[in-house]
């Protein structure tokens, strides 16, 4: 089961000395003690990427071990984008139109983020009500103590 945190499989140890990993940027890490290099999946990938240009989701699996659904989450993270002319193709999640990257296309991302912005509010308004009720219970509780 992936790791909630580490999902992109983020050196932690050198391999070499078992050494500190230090994030150095774009995936990649360097050993504090040796020196030696290790990228995470995201790593991994943009270097493929980088060489291998138009490389489909399976390609990329193969050469870097990186699992497809890591690479679909990377493009959903816009973090990596669909090359021009590339099989892999990524669908907008509201309306279905083919995407380069990310979740949405820039219309409903628009409308996403509304529907979000008014979740929050929901959230926020639910959060202080119950806020209040605790209050009120601490004041019970209170006056509960001083009867002893
Ligand atoms: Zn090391
Ligand atoms: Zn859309």
């Amino acid at each position: 089961m992936d790791s909630l945190l580490n999902y992109y499989n983020v050196p932690t140890t050198c391999v070499e000395c078992g050494g500190v990993m230090i994030f150095v940027g774009v995936g990649e890490y360097h050993c504090e003690d040796c020196g030696a290099v290790a990228y995470d999946d995201y790593g991994k990938v943009r270097l493929y990427i980088e060489g291998h240009k138009g490389a489909t989701a399976a390609d990329v699996e193969k050469g870097t071990g990186v699992s497809q659904k890591n690479i679909m989450r990377m493009l959903k993270e816009d973090r990596i984008e669909v090359a021009e002319g590339s099989r892999a193709v990524l669908h907008c999640e509201m309306c279905g139109k083919v995407l380069k990257s990310g979740k949405y296309c820039p219309e409903c991302a628009v409308k996403a983020h509304r529907k979000i912005e008014e979740q929050q509010r929901a959230l926020l308004h639910k959060d202080m009500k119950v806020y209040g009720r605790q209050q009120e219970g601490e004041e019970g509780q209170r006056r509960f103590m001083r009867k002893h």
